[in-house]
């Protein structure tokens, strides 16, 4: 059989030749006693290394107004770094907080205070509703569509495209029906599919008619900064537009330098209206004296600008663009022109998404772990882990080493040819 012609264009006994020729891939990988895991956007120790001067610093215990930071107070965070991540978003100092060591628990805490007590434009409380929907653009970020479950907060999907999410759809949902109070995006390098959120798309989403007077876009912008090519993208400036089409409260922006300095000791910021700002911080007085001003003192002295975050940003780049360039080598060898398999080629973020014939999904990720390789359990980028189509997975290629990268992929290449060659022969 010829590797290069399309699986489902066999004759039946090529395929039968080819199913057999797989199988025995599969022995011969299943013998070699892998332990690879994809599964997890996380950082290289590589990677935590670049921010290792962390661990010494700050050298100073006062901000520049004199300010002990190893005190009590400051809930909006330490005036020097709300400016430096002002620059960095496109944002004024007076839209951003900063907070503790995760934007996840910035939307988390968002979330609740719509339940409990209702946004700045809410008429009541969200947990007052009869129901409440999110629009939930696929794939997408699993952890934002486990903590809408959790809240019993309903999901209804649109497709994902290369410059954002099917806005038609989008405005079509959130039209008449007042119980769609929001949208999660991750406008650059979405996880898992790479795409950037156009300016166009941007513009639509911030002006679009809602029946919901406080519907609210999630602006999750986790891979703002995060290249990994020359071409380095630049978000659309969502709080200006939805301030100029009269729907100032309308996004809440969420960053963080989990994936820039520490993932487990980074500093996470929320931007908004000031009147968004001074509605998240009331309700945060209520549970908290004030954040960790000691990180964000480090991490200004640290970056002393954002042209030193930039800078940081591109040793990041040296260490995982070749992973991401080995992702896809590795797919290329083993299935071009199989056409059972499509796979997205990032210019920033943290994954690679990886579409394999329909059906076989959960397929090939049982079988890779059979091989000794976890990866993400299939369906985890949709609502309640169900991908109608079987097809998606997502890879995530920054956590191990290039070699392992290599060695993976060359295998999750193997169990996607031999789940398509089994499908195909059924
Ligand atoms: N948002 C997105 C889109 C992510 O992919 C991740 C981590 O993978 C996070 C948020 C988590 O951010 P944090 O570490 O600031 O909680």
């Amino acid at each position: 059989t010829n590797p290069r012609t399309p699986l489902a264009s066999l004759s039946d006994d090529d395929l039968a030749a080819f199913l057999t020729q797989q199988q025995a891939a599969y022995a011969a990988l299943q013998g070699r006693g892998l332990k690879l895991d994809l599964t997890r956007g996380k950082p290289a120790s590589a990677q935590l290394d670049l921010s290792n001067d962390l661990l010494h610093l700050p050298t100073s215990t006062t901000d520049r107004a004199g300010v002990d930071v190893r005190n009590y107070g400051g809930l909006e965070g330490l005036a020097e770094l709300r400016e430096l991540f002002a620059e960095l978003l496109w944002v004024e100092p007076s839209q951003v907080v900063a907070g503790g060591n995760s934007s996840l628990t910035m939307m988390y805490s968002t979330i609740v205070d719509f339940l409990l007590f209702g946004g700045v434009d809410s008429p009541r409380p969200w947990s007052r509703e009869e129901k409440v929907t999110f629009v939930c653009p696929v794939p997408g970020y699993d952890r934002h569509f486990s903590m809408l479950a959790e809240f019993g907060i309903e999901m209804v999907t649109v497709d994902m495209h290369d410059d954002g999410p099917d806005v038609a759809a989008v405005e079509a949902l959130v039209k008449d029906d007042p119980s769609v109070k929001g949208i999660w995006i991750v406008p650059t390098y979405a996880n898992p599919s790479g795409a950037i959120v156009s300016q166009e798309k941007a513009a639509r989403l911030a002006a679009m008619p809602t029946a919901a007077p406080d519907f609210t876009i999630f602006w999750d912008n986790a891979y703002a900064f995060h290249h990994l090519t020359e071409d380095e993208a630049k978000s659309a400036d969502i709080l200006s537009l939805a301030a100029a089409s009269g729907h100032p409260n309308r996004p809440i922006m969420f960053a963080s330098t989990s994936k820039i300095t520490f993932a487990g000791a980074g500093v996470a910021v929320l931007a908004a209206s000031e009147a968004n700002v001074r509605w998240w911080l009331g309700h945060l007085a209520m549970g908290s004296i004030g954040p960790d001003k000691v990180n964000h003192l480090r991490h200004v002295e640290f970056f002393r600008d954002a042209d030193g975050v930039r800078a940081h940003m591109r040793k990041h780049r040296e260490i995982i663009a070749p992973k991401f360039a080995a992702v896809d080598e590795a797919l290329t060898d083993g299935l071009e022109g199989l056409e059972v398999a499509e796979w997205t080629h990032p210019t920033g973020g943290y994954f690679v998404n990886l579409d394999v014939l329909d059906g076989t999904a959960s397929r090939v990720v049982s079988l890779a772990k059979g091989a000794g390789i976890a990866l993400t359990p299939a369906g985890a980028s949709f609502p309640h882990g169900h991908d109608p189509r079987d097809r998606n997975i997502r890879l995530a290629p920054t956590f191990p080493g290039l070699d392992e990268v290599r060695t993976a992929m060359a295998g999750v290449a193997t169990c996607v040819a031999l789940a398509a060659a089994e499908k195909l022969t059924q």
